[in-house]
């Protein structure tokens, strides 16, 4: 009885000694991501923010600070404010989403990024700051419009926020003198 139980449990061990492995030796070598993955950089235009701080009132935890002052940048598209604060602590968000959800005008996008260590906790807060500064790499998760023209953030890199919204309205861009008939919602007026 002994000697069948080491054999099956040969048979076990050498069919899985020749099995293709599943695993990957992670940093060297990565699996694909999927374009909707919920990535912890989040991508924030300001072209596109008016500042309503919708965002941050989703955020069950709370975890979003935004600071404001009078803008008076776009009085034609209905005014917006000026960012002076825009903090997101990381360390503390469950990835779920709803403050992306809940942009009306698709200015926060989750990240595509995974790999965020830091030694102290508050270097986990991302600030106004490193959000302007950081490469545009929407996450598609909750935009069908980036989905609608086959964005992929792993593959297609950087995405200029006239394409990144479902209308290019120019909130943040210094107003301009409107031309004679000029449509006021801005269309492709960089
Ligand atoms: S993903 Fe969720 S927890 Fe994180 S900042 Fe957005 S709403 Fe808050
Ligand atoms: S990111 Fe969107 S929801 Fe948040 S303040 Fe800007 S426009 Fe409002």
């Amino acid at each position: 009885m002994y000697g069948l139980g080491i054999l099956s449990g040969m048979v076990v061990t050498l069919k899985n000694f020749f099995r293709k492995p599943f695993t990957v030796s992670y940093p060297e070598q990565r699996l694909p991501q999927h374009p909707r993955f919920r990535g912890e950089e989040f991508t924030w235009y300001e072209e596109r923010c008016t500042g309503c701080a919708s965002c941050a009132k989703f955020c069950p935890l709370g975890i979003i600070r935004i600071v404001t002052h009078p803008g008076g940048t776009t009085p034609a598209e209905g005014d917006s404010y000026a960012i002076d604060v825009f903090d997101i602590d990381i360390a503390r968000c469950m990835f779920c989403g709803l403050c992306v959800e809940a942009c009306p005008y698709d200015a926060l996008f989750m990240g595509s990024g995974f790999e965020e260590a830091k030694y102290r906790r508050r270097d986990l807060v991302i600030s106004v700051e490193r959000l302007r500064a950081a490469e545009k790499r929407p996450s598609t998760w909750y935009r069908p419009q980036l989905e609608g023209q086959a964005y992929d953030p792993r593959r297609d890199g950087s995405l200029p926020w006239q394409k990144a919204g479902r209308e290019p309205w120019p909130y943040h861009l210094p107003q301009r003198p409107q031309a004679e008939g000029e449509k006021t919602t801005g269309e492709g007026t960089p």
